[in-house]
């Protein structure tokens, strides 16, 4: 088991940098061009790897062009350009019926505030974090997603479940310069070593301040399981 630093904040701050040393160039992996694409992109990712969805919005970007296309594109025809996609039905919906919402209240451009983000079908406050970040540079909060849910608690950031609540957490502690960049750089060494089945924590730069570490460590803090 590692030994975290004396505060939460030390220990955020010793996180990023360590994250940052490692992973120099961690940012957003799905691609887009436009806002318009990234809110699609950011709703498609849903509980789908980053991976699968640029799959399948290549084709999609080309085939339609602005809300109004989405808005009126017939539902059987959208959820089939996205069938590889989970819950592709809901989210073919979800799409359609936020261009409609864009088209008629937000003159067609994708809104830039929390409250009228998260006014449109399927987008939550993740959702909204990412395009506000991504699409508006406005940064007003950390996304939360299962990579920063996990790590965060097997780190000691956090003992939330809810990843609201663990946002709530983590802006008092990350430095604010950071709220952007710390959801990519837990992605990437989520993705590169500290997963969720099998952490590789003998080949981890946190391995000495993470209480997690599988050397000493029993407990899984992310889960509370045994290791
Ligand atoms: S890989 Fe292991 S040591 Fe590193 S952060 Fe994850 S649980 Fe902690």
């Amino acid at each position: 088991m590692g030994t975290p630093r004396e505060t939460r904040t030390e220990q955020a701050a010793a996180i990023v940098d360590r994250l940052e040393e490692t992973y120099p160039d961690s940012t957003i992996s799905l691609r887009y061009s436009n806002r318009l694409e990234l809110l699609i992109a950011v709703i498609l990712s849903a509980q789908c790897t980053d991976e699968r969805v640029n799959k399948e919005t290549k084709p999609l970007f080309e085939t339609y062009d602005g809300p109004e296309d989405y808005a009126n594109a017939p539902q059987e025809e959208l959820a089939e350009a996205l069938n590889s996609i989970t819950y592709y039905n809901n989210k073919a919906e979800y799409i359609r019926t936020a261009c409609e919402k864009i088209v008629a209240e937000h003159d067609g451009e994708v809104p830039d505030t929390m409250t009228d983000l998260t006014d449109l079908p399927g987008v939550g406050r993740k959702t909204a974090n990412v395009v506000l970040q991504h699409g508006h540079d406005i940064v007003e909060g950390i996304v939360v997603d299962t990579h920063v849910q996990r790590l965060s608690r097997r780190l000691g950031l956090t003992e939330e479940s809810y990843p609201e609540r663990i946002e709530e957490d983590l802006i008092e502690i990350v430095p604010e310069d950071y709220w952007q960049q710390f959801t990519h750089l837990c992605i990437d060494h989520g993705r590169a070593i500290c997963s969720a089945q099998n952490p590789d924590c003998s080949d981890c730069v946190l391995a000495d301040i993470c209480p997690s570490e599988k050397g000493d460590s029993e407990i899984d803090l992310a889960s509370g399981d045994v290791w």
